[in-house]
């Protein structure tokens, strides 16, 4: 595991080195940043909004007896912070009270990529070991690796992808929800689904996009077949470009859109795949 600390502004990268961290379960993670924060006294712990930043970063605030702030989407401060709430139909500014550290989890989508010239880079950070004589193996066995499977796929990440093509449960099947699939491949995009589509089986669990699934912000979204209920917009509202295609012209989905178009997704997504020019 790599922590990467700017102290009073000196970047320093630690690594600790241990097979006991090998697998990525938040218990043993949550301990060791628990440890390095006793020796180092950090004033701010952050890690993005993923599902795994998500489990880690609240049991170390535990261990570090502080309430983290969550799903920032913008720094206000140095204890300013500004978090969505009501599904991301109202923004809340919240100032950090308590002790240090100051822990947060950051919506990634939320901070534009900095430009780096090679003017403006930094001289490498010194890289040193953490020390892990003192590492505490208490919570070590309250879970246990088993294995790790994933979907093996060429896709763009869905959480960081420049283009995402999202179908809902207009899809009605599995089979059917190929078109989707398809058509992410021509443009070189990711795929994303509703939860009604997941909860309906026509894809797995980790391309849910919403409230209580991932959080996108691509270039391009286009939505098919989807209502537009909050719970989904929460996930991709900050879309630089939205498209809608959906056959009720009243669908909520278009209040967001930049682009709509009112019809069967059945009979445009296959003269798109017709009409776009195969991927170079
Ligand atoms: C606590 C909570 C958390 C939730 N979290 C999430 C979340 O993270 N993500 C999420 O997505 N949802 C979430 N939901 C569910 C959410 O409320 C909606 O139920 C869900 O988003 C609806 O999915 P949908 O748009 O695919 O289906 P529907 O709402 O049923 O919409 C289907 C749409 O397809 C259109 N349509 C039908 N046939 C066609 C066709 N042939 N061509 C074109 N259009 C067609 C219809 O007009 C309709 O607008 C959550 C709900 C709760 C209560």
């Amino acid at each position: 595991m790599y922590f990467i600390s700017y102290l009073l502004f000196h970047l320093q990268v630690l690594v600790a080195d241990s097979d006991k961290l090998a697998h990525p379960l938040a218990e043993p993670w949550a301990e060791l940043v628990h440890l390095v924060q006793q020796k180092g006294s950090y004033s701010h712990i952050i890690t993005s909004s993923s599902s795994f930043g998500k489990n880690i970063l609240p049991r170390a605030a535990a261990l570090l007896n502080v309430s983290p702030v969550t799903d920032v989407v913008e720094i206000s401060g140095p204890r300013l912070f500004i978090r969505p709430i009501y599904a991301g139909n109202a923004l809340c500014t919240v100032r950090y009270t308590g002790l240090d550290p100051c822990m947060l989890t950051i919506r990634s989508t939320s901070f534009p990529v900095p430009p780096v010239s090679s003017e403006s880079r930094p001289n490498a950070a010194p890289i040193s070991q953490v020390d892990l004589s003192t590492f505490s193996e208490d919570n070590l066995s309250k879970s246990r690796y088993v294995k790790h499977t994933s979907q093996e796929t060429e896709r763009p990440d869905l959480g960081s992808a420049r283009v995402v093509i999202s179908g809902g449960r207009a899809l009605k099947s599995a089979e059917n929800f190929k078109l989707i699939e398809k058509l992410a491949e021509k443009l070189g995009a990711a795929v994303g689904a509703t939860r009604a589509a997941v909860d309906a089986g026509f894809v797995p669990n980790e391309l849910q996009v919403g409230q209580t699934g991932k959080i996108v912000a691509p270039e391009l979204y286009m939505a098919f077949g989807i209502s537009g209920a909050i719970q989904h917009l929460a996930g991709m509202r900050d879309s630089k470009v939205i498209v809608a295609v959906n056959k009720d012209a009243d669908a909520p989905i278009f209040q967001v859109a930049d682009y709509g178009l009112v019809g069967d997704l059945f009979e445009l997504i296959p003269e798109l795949l017709e009409k776009l020019p195969e991927q170079k």
